[in-house]
């Protein structure tokens, strides 16, 4: 593996460098931490790249201010009224204690997801009925995605499934040739999920994020950038992203 990876202080701020084997420097900030990253040429030196940073100081404060001050999902008590999220859209949760039916989520009118639950269902219990529903609704999206996008890059994993990740939306064990998707997704649009999809199938073919990886993902989906710049930039699941 070609690429090196230390932290350096730059006027404060710590900043992740990693070396590859790439032709231009890329200078990046991340959420939800604001966290700074550099990927340099392999032959650009260490006082090159401070200067790279210290040229971009003020633009990444505003980037950092941006992501401190972005709106953050709240902790959910999962009562009637809270906002939730599936597919991108936002829909109200109707709890509905019920004590003979099944627990249950039936989405009405696009606008509100009602939780048919017993009626001595705590916090948790509410939570574990709308993950699980979550979970098949993502299931059903992502079987033909998976599909369509394996086809399109000419790639096969032995396996893809859905699991929650506290920082990722998608992993690829480039070995193993599985694919992880995260939970998460099924609150965001379905074109992020196709995004992730096509993202972590990229990986089959390019392990690390380099010149091969960018050309193959702007040849298939050339809006990439900003369906990953979406998906960085909606609200973030408390639960999930806590720093
Ligand atoms: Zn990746």
């Amino acid at each position: 593996m070609n690429t090196d990876q230390h932290t350096i202080t730059i006027s404060g701020l710590q900043v992740e460098i990693v070396r590859k084997n790439i032709k231009n420097l890329h200078l990046g900030v991340y959420p939800p931490g604001g966290r700074v990253r550099v990927a340099a040429p392999l032959r650009v030196s260490n006082d090159a790249v401070r200067l790279a940073v210290i040229g971009k100081l003020g633009w990444i404060k505003r980037q950092q201010l941006k992501f401190e001050r972005q709106p953050r999902e709240s902790s959910r008590e999962m009562v009637s009224g809270e906002s939730h999220y599936f597919l991108g859209h936002r829909y109200r949760l109707r709890v509905i204690p019920d004590a003979c039916k099944k627990q249950c989520v039936i989405v009405r009118n696009k606008a509100t997801i009602e939780l048919h639950v017993r009626p001595d269902a705590d916090v948790e219990e509410r939570q574990r009925v709308l993950a699980n529903w979550y979970r098949v609704q993502l299931r059903e999206f992502l079987g033909p995605l998976m599909e369509k996008w394996q086809n399109r890059l000419g790639v096969q994993a032995t396996a893809y499934g859905i699991k929650r990740m506290k920082t990722k939306w998608g992993t690829c064990n480039h070995e193993a040739r599985r694919v992880w998707i995260n939970l998460e997704l099924a609150k965001k649009s379905s074109e992020c999920l196709e995004y992730v999809v096509a993202h972590e199938l990229v990986h089959l073919i390019v392990r690390h994020h380099d010149d091969a990886f960018v050309a193959i993902m702007d040849k298939h989906m050339p809006r990439w950038r900003s369906i990953r710049d979406d998906l960085n930039g909606s609200p973030l699941a408390h639960e999930i992203w806590r720093e």
